[in-house]
């Protein structure tokens, strides 16, 4: 920032139980430097807010960053885009293009046995990789499998061997791939531009391989503006030696578990406890009961900590929920998949747990610490979405589910507005804090009513606009 500074006139703020006054808020030196009846200085660049709403600006407190920029150059292989063969043939054969071809967000209710074969026979001739939205199943083609051996020639035998398959199913191979495909980066920038664009300056970043190599990358994009967001990295144990700075800090140590293949709990126990002893919080993916259960009990044996965090938190029986408390875990949840997979959940889910799915209200009355992060790119990156849908609880086709996890509008948006080092406590923009904010083009009484990312006008991080509607 240079000496000038920047007024709005005429914001509407929030405190955390609602809205205030129309106030005049002045941003100088990256900070806020003044809230009220406000002239304005020689100099001044004035924006008029005409009674519209300034929040902080928002936190998506479960990202993953390098997947969402590639999910940009890739292809929806799954609902809403593509829902049956016919439709995934054709956007797979839609761009000519030479090199791998990407696909995101397949689900078996397109297709139920994808697979090399019928890539090789349905796809383009090009290298091909599908990814299963679990996320942990790779569907590649013959023209990839081979690509992929060439590049694997480095690697150990028994890492290779994980690379192979007859029928072109990798399975938790997400590591290897992305590393044998970095030559090729994926475009952050532009995921960047496009967070900035829904009035997001902060995110967890919650992948579990983050390492120093993605600390150091982030660090360099960060200088270079290529990167606009804060990022606090949580990741694998070593990050605790890693560099941090203002822009990138480090998060907690992510355990990833998958109920079919659950580690050793003494291994798991042990980790958490090597992790607060380095002054690490630890936060586990849970998405089955059978993985919050087994999360909770390692959390038991060990000894929980505040701020430590189960990630989604799924699936909630409600004899869980005491257990949750007694433990003091916080959740993070992303209540964006009602609206997007709601309605394959009341299909596929029997309907005596329709209850217990990505709660919030029973949650926050328990006095469990509730925030939302989007699971961008499993989930829609767009955190008005995930406060519709919190707020609502509707499906994409308009049926309820889970209608007593509705909270209001003002919790929902709350839920991304916490600090990345402590989501459970929602920013009230007050002088003297970094200018991070999100200027919207109408007041809260409106927003609230129809949570939409059309409606910000402009965002600001350290007090610089990094982006401003058209
Ligand atoms: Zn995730």
């Amino acid at each position: 920032m240079t000496d000038s500074s920047l007024l709005i006139r005429e914001a509407e703020l929030l405190s955390s139980r609602g809205p205030t006054a129309i106030c005049d808020v002045r941003i100088k030196d990256n900070v806020i430097d003044a809230i009220g009846e406000l002239e304005a200085h020689p100099g001044d660049t004035v924006i008029d807010a005409r009674g519209s709403l300034l929040i902080p600006g928002l936190h998506d407190h479960h990202a993953h960053l390098v997947s969402y920029a590639a999910s940009l150059v890739s292809v929806p292989c799954g609902p809403p885009a593509v829902t049956n063969e016919n439709e995934l043939a054709e956007t797979l054969n839609e761009n000519p293009g030479h090199g791998w071809l990407r696909g995101t967000g397949y689900h078996e209710s397109v297709l139920p046995n994808l697979d090399r074969g019928w890539l090789d026979s349905f796809g383009p001739d090009r290298p091909v990789r599908i990814q299963h939205r679990s996320g942990r199943l790779w569907i590649v083609n013959s023209a990839g499998l081979e690509t992929i051996q060439e590049q694997s020639q480095i690697l150990p035998d028994h890492e290779r061997a994980r690379l192979s398959d007859s029928k072109g199913l990798l399975y938790d191979v997400d590591e290897l791939i992305s590393d044998l495909t970095r030559s090729a980066p994926p475009p952050v920038d532009l995921a960047s531009q496009q967070l900035a664009r829904f009035g997001v300056t902060g995110i967890n970043d919650m992948t579990p391989a983050n390492d120093k190599a993605t600390s150091d990358w982030f660090t360099t994009l960060q200088a270079s503006g290529n990167l606009l967001q804060k990022v606090r990295l949580s990741g694998r144990p070593e990050l605790t030696v890693c560099q941090t700075g203002d822009g990138l800090t480090i998060g907690e140590t992510k355990v990833h578990l998958h109920d079919t293949s659950l580690p050793d709990i003494r291994a798991l126990v042990a980790l958490i406890f090597e992790s607060h002893e380095q002054h690490r919080m630890v936060a586990v993916h849970c998405v089955t009961e059978v993985e919050l259960v087994f999360a909770l009990s390692a959390f038991r044996s060990a000894g929980s900590q505040w701020g430590d965090r189960i990630e989604h938190a799924s699936v909630v029986p409600p004899k869980l929920i005491d257990q949750i408390r007694e433990l003091e875990l916080g959740i993070v949840t992303q209540p964006n998949f009602i609206f997007e997979r709601g309605d394959a959940y009341l299909k596929d889910i029997p309907e005596a747990e329709h209850d217990f799915l990505y709660r919030c209200r029973s949650l926050i009355d328990a006095g469990i610490p509730v925030a939302f992060g989007t699971d961008m790119p499993f989930g829609h990156p767009d955190p008005w979405l995930a406060m519709r849908s919190a707020a609502l609880r509707t499906t994409s086709s308009g049926h309820v589910l889970g209608i007593h996890e509705r909270v209001s509008p003002e919790e929902a948006l709350n839920m991304f507005l916490g600090e990345l080092d402590a989501p459970f406590s929602p920013r009230v923009l007050t002088p003297g804090q970094t200018a991070d904010c999100c200027l919207l083009d109408a007041p809260w009484h409106e927003i609230r009513n129809d949570f939409d990312s059309g409606h910000v006008r402009m965002t600001l991080k350290n007090g610089d606009v990094i982006y401003k509607s058209a």
